[in-house]
């Protein structure tokens, strides 16, 4: 390996972030190139679900009044300054798919012209278009895809709305969303952003971007844990435009008077359907507490610098084994690097796991690892670079019990 330790190492003593790996529970022996799916477990979330299990017990139904009720709006103040929002922008509800179908209908709901044209991208992470065609179906809309790698410029005639990723969960490319928003505006559409791999991964910075509408999880790099609620941003001027589609109680404008007919809140609240899970609040809000202390300009240099230090350690080897980089520019990509090779891609990261290794594949063909700064080092990925080396001059990953699928890759 052409890298050298020592200076590795040096990268580590001069980490501005180092102090925060403490703060994870990791299990002994694991490189986890993977928080790009799902984020590490900050050591807090344990004590955090506890004690929410213990005012379950304590407290029963008196819990709602304390603090579970309006987990919602209270973690979505706390997110908002990660993704360049303000207060009141941000409501923590649902899932990315829920959230995108209620953006839809309350973004289509106040156009009046035409039957509704919502335009999804080809290649994107695919519940995004799915439930695009579903909401279309049902709704009497028209969806169409933009195909993968077309100009957008070119297919916004008569577009009402746009979802799109701001980093794409294949590729790890990152879209210039301030120019793409007002790009999409400029023709009289709406946009809906998608941050599912750009929170937490870098600054992201909607307000700034005049970016209207977004959605993202939280489970990925912000580590709130398996099925962690997602996030819904409305920019603070467009939060008036009527009804969104699943208007359930918890987005009525008084849950709690018990009223026949629906009235939406007047704020960012209306984007809750029902109740939620106070337990898995708790894990993201122990996640979002260490967040407040990230400095996110530090999170992108460190991101970019470790997943630079993984491709310079592979450089001169992925050729003669027939594996493409396909991986963006230091400025133009998120926090992942992408390697494919059609033909053993498969095998290479099951060989990795089961060195403690973890990385993900998806087909056709492509090995993704994600960077966390916040609880990787620069050793870790020199490592994880070094069994990568190891998995290949043994060709360990010719071997049988790695060529087996699961359920879940
Ligand atoms: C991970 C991911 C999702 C997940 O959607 P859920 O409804 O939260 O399961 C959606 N879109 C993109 C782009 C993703 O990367």
């Amino acid at each position: 390996m052409r890298v050298n330790l020592d200076r590795v190492r040096e990268l580590d003593l001069q980490d501005p972030l180092a102090i925060f790996k403490e703060r994870f529970a990791l299990p002994e022996g694991v490189l986890y190139l993977d928080g790009n799916s799902l984020g590490a477990q900050p050591l807090a979330a344990r004590d955090a679900v506890a004690e929410t299990l213990d005012q379950w017990r304590d407290e029963l139904i008196k819990g709602w009044n304390q603090g579970w009720f309006d987990a919602p709006e209270r973690l979505g103040n706390r997110l908002a300054p990660v993704l360049g929002a303000g207060e009141g922008e941000v409501i923590v509800t649902d899932n990315i798919t829920l959230n995108i179908f209620k953006l839809l209908g309350y973004i289509i709901g106040q156009r009046d012209e035409g039957r509704g044209v919502v335009l999804s991208e080809g290649g994107n992470f695919p519940t995004d278009g799915y439930i695009a065609q579903g909401f279309s179906r049902f709704g009497g809309h028209e969806h169409r895809f933009l195909p993968e790698g077309a100009p957008l410029e070119a297919h916004l005639d008569g577009v009402d709305v746009v979802v799109l990723s701001q980093v794409n969960y294949r590729t790890g490319a990152l879209r210039d969303m301030a120019a793409v928003t007002r790009q999409v505006h400029a023709h009289g559409a709406e946009i809906i952003w998608d941050l599912a791999h750009s929170a937490g991964a870098l600054p992201v910075d909607l307000n700034g971007c005049g970016a209207r509408y977004a959605v993202g999880c939280t489970y990925k790099y912000l580590n709130g844990g398996p099925g962690a609620p997602a996030f819904l941003y409305v920019q603070r001027d467009h939060q008036d435009g009527g009804w969104q589609p699943l208007s359930g109680w918890h987005g009525h404008a008084a849950p709690f008077d018990f009223e026949a007919n629906y009235a939406p809140a007047g704020d960012i609240t209306r984007f809750r359907t029902g109740t939620h899970s106070a337990l898995t609040y708790r894990a993201l809000e122990a996640s979002l507490d260490m967040w407040q202390d990230v400095d996110l300009q530090a999170l992108r240099t460190k991101s970019l610098a470790m997943s630079e230090l993984f491709r310079d350690c592979l450089a001169d080897l992925l050729e003669s084994y027939g594996i493409t980089d396909i991986t963006p520019a230091a400025g133009e990509r998120g926090s992942q690097v992408s390697l494919v090779d059609t033909e053993n891609g498969f095998a290479i990261v099951q060989a990795l796991i089961a060195r403690g290794v973890i990385g993900d594949y998806r087909e056709p063909g492509l090995m993704r690892f994600g960077f966390t700064p916040l609880y990787l080092s620069f050793e870790d990925v020199w490592q994880a670079a070094g069994h990568f080396r190891e998995v290949l001059e043994t060709g360990e990953y010719r071997e049988s019990r790695f060529n087996v699928r699961g359920a879940v890759t």
